[in-house]
């Protein structure tokens, strides 16, 4: 299968950005890694591994900070960490990042297979090479999302909590309310610019996040309401989401809208 693959680094606001992009039929896929302060966020895919490396070696890395444990962004911590780099994820997921990476073969198409790699827990907050960091958990993506603060600069770094504003499918793993939750902990935090991993670099993040939120809040509104009136989730995926996205089908339903109306029911 033929996976066309290419490579942007450019800088904003002092930030380091490396864009990792993948092509496959009418699948269009891509992955930031960012880079400040002696801090390296996220690492790409293995799969892009000879464009990010080449990427990470010009960078004075000190720490790699990961935001979660899935290939797209961990995908290179076993790299990292050979060349002596200290690797940090959250800790409740230290022990999937301890075992070779296991997914369908729809993403080990996409993102290549992720090797083991030890990593320590991420503390609360610490300190780069001169400036102020602070993790916040922000689960619901995936159970061990964090959010990474530059609070020296007031740059969020969101790895994939925001990724769009309109949320049309999510993975079967997610939960739309906790996503709800979390970007409501977020927005407690005093921050600027966001750098997100798949949406890249938005000037207002505070902005990006409240639509979304008020989006996602709008959307459990009419998914709890519709239910409440004896609807069932499929029956309100198809109201709600009558478009089928490319990688419905090509995921074999890991990723689909149906996830975001059971989540939501599931919470009620
Ligand atoms: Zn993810």
């Amino acid at each position: 299968m033929l996976v066309k693959k290419s490579f942007e680094r450019g800088e904003r606001s002092g930030v380091a950005t490396g864009n990792g992009k993948l092509a496959f039929g009418g699948v269009r896929l891509n992955v930031y890694s960012y880079f400040i302060d002696g801090v390296l966020i996220d690492t790409g895919a293995h799969s892009l591994r000879k464009p990010f490396l080449h990427y990470f070696a010009e960078l004075p890395i000190e720490r790699v900070m990961i935001t979660h444990y899935h290939e797209d962004h961990s995908g290179l911590a076993a790299a990292l960490q050979q060349q002596g780099l200290p690797i940090y994820m959250n800790e409740s997921s230290l022990d999937i990042g301890a075992k070779k990476g296991d997914y369908l073969l729809y993403r080990k198409v996409f993102w290549g297979r992720r090797h083991a790699f030890q990593a320590q827990p991420t503390p609360p907050t610490f300190t780069g090479a001169k400036q102020q960091w602070r993790a916040i958990a922000t689960p619901g993506h995936a159970f061990d999302h964090l959010a990474y603060l530059n609070e020296s600069t007031g740059q969020l770094f969101t790895g994939d909590l925001y990724c769009g504003e309109k949320t049309k499918v999510m993975l079967r793993e997610e939960s739309m309310p906790t996503v709800i939750t979390s970007l409501e902990r977020v927005l407690n935090y005093d921050f600027g610019e966001m750098f997100c991993d798949h949406a890249g670099y938005i000037a207002d993040g505070r902005t990006a996040l409240t639509r979304k939120l008020n989006y996602l809040q709008e959307l459990q509104h009419s998914i709890l309401t519709k239910h409440q009136q004896g609807l069932n989730a499929s029956e309100i995926t198809a109201e709600l989401f009558p478009r089928s996205y490319p990688i419905v089908k090509l995921s074999h339903g890991e990723w689909d809208a149906l996830h975001i109306v059971t989540s939501t029911i599931a919470d009620s």
